[in-house]
């Protein structure tokens, strides 16, 4: 099934590729991905990625598989899910506990999508039959919390939020999670706060809110799930980079893909990455979050 989420992305890619995948027999290869090395760079895919590309094409052709300008979507298919697949990191599910609480700490800077990400997988855990409470640690604003009390009304899941005199995040998450093990819940899903992470303050504090978490769980929350906004590119893999080394980062999930046209660049981030990409958000409602299964994207993304 093809994924509608990508739309805006397989549209551009598709108008830039018109020229190319036109016209009969190709004459001179290198020609042809000349031209198809840059529709792949403006479509966000990285340098080495391309190179990739490229060189997969070249191989198609020597296995004359590669005769027809026609040909090249599917050779790019191929391609594309082959570097995917190459990476250990794809397809790997969600962390879940051997005994619960399954806890997932949920961090990115503010707008990319954590509180709506949450909410989402909140509802999917429910609708699969867990039990889930959400921890509500951003402290630093009170509409944040409204906002996520709104998405886990609709999740019919259950939340912690701080109280009226409680300033401190760790706080918050110490409490949540003494009551996710007492009521023994399948997951807690823990929000934080999302000021730029240049903020030296914002690192200290998520390191102590892993602390907290080591209280109970010898090795720390059992999935660090950094939430990225596919619309801001490239600079997302270098983003990525950063959260990984001040807080560690074990998932990715790259959220508003229907925005924008640039959803190529999370084949890079898979490529180079060596993180992987969980889930990906399609749309602002409660269902519009996915799987990454690097099939169905590179249709998605290709058509
Ligand atoms: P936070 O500040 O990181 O918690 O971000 P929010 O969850 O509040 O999201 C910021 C905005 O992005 C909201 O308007 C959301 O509706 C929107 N948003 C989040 N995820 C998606 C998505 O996958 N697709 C689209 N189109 N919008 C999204």
């Amino acid at each position: 099934k093809v994924n509608d989420g990508l739309k805006k992305s397989r549209e551009r890619l598709a108008r830039d590729l018109a020229n190319i995948v036109q016209g009969g027999r190709i004459e001179e290869l290198e020609e042809v991905l000349e031209e198809l090395e840059e529709v792949l760079i403006t479509s966000d895919l990285g340098v080495d990625t391309v190179d990739k590309i490229l060189d997969d094409l070249r191989a198609e052709s020597r296995a004359q598989r590669l005769e027809k300008r026609e040909d090249i979507k599917n050779g790019l298919k191929k391609s594309l899910v082959r570097i995917l697949e190459a990476k250990s990191n794809v397809g790997v599910a969600l962390a879940k506990a051997e005994s619960p609480p399954t806890i997932i700490m949920v961090i990115g800077a503010n707008g990319m999508g954590k509180t709506t990400t949450i909410g989402k997988l909140a509802a999917r855990l429910r609708q699969d039959g867990s039990s889930v409470l959400v921890a509500a640690c951003d402290t630093f604003r009170a509409a944040a919390v409204d906002q996520l009390e709104e998405w886990v009304r609709r999740a019919d899941v259950d939340i912690v939020v701080p109280k009226p005199e409680q300033k401190s995040p760790s706080g918050v998450l110490f409490g949540a999670v003494e009551k996710a093990f007492e009521g023994k819940y399948d997951y807690l899903i823990v929000d934080t706060s999302g000021r730029l992470h240049t903020n030296a303050n914002l690192m200290g504090e998520l390191q102590k809110m892993v602390r907290v978490v080591s209280k109970f769980k010898e090795n720390g929350p059992d999935e660090t799930l950094l939430v990225v906004d596919a619309s801001i590119g490239r600079n997302a893999v270098a983003q990525a980079d950063t959260w990984k080394k001040e807080v560690g980062v074990t998932a990715l999930a790259v959220t508003k893909l229907d925005g924008t046209a640039r959803a190529g660049f999370v084949v890079s981030c898979v490529d180079e990455l060596d993180i992987p990409v969980k889930l990906i958000g399609v749309g602002e409602s409660i269902d519009d979050l996915r799987d990454f299964d690097a099939e169905l994207f590179v249709d998605g993304l290709v058509g």
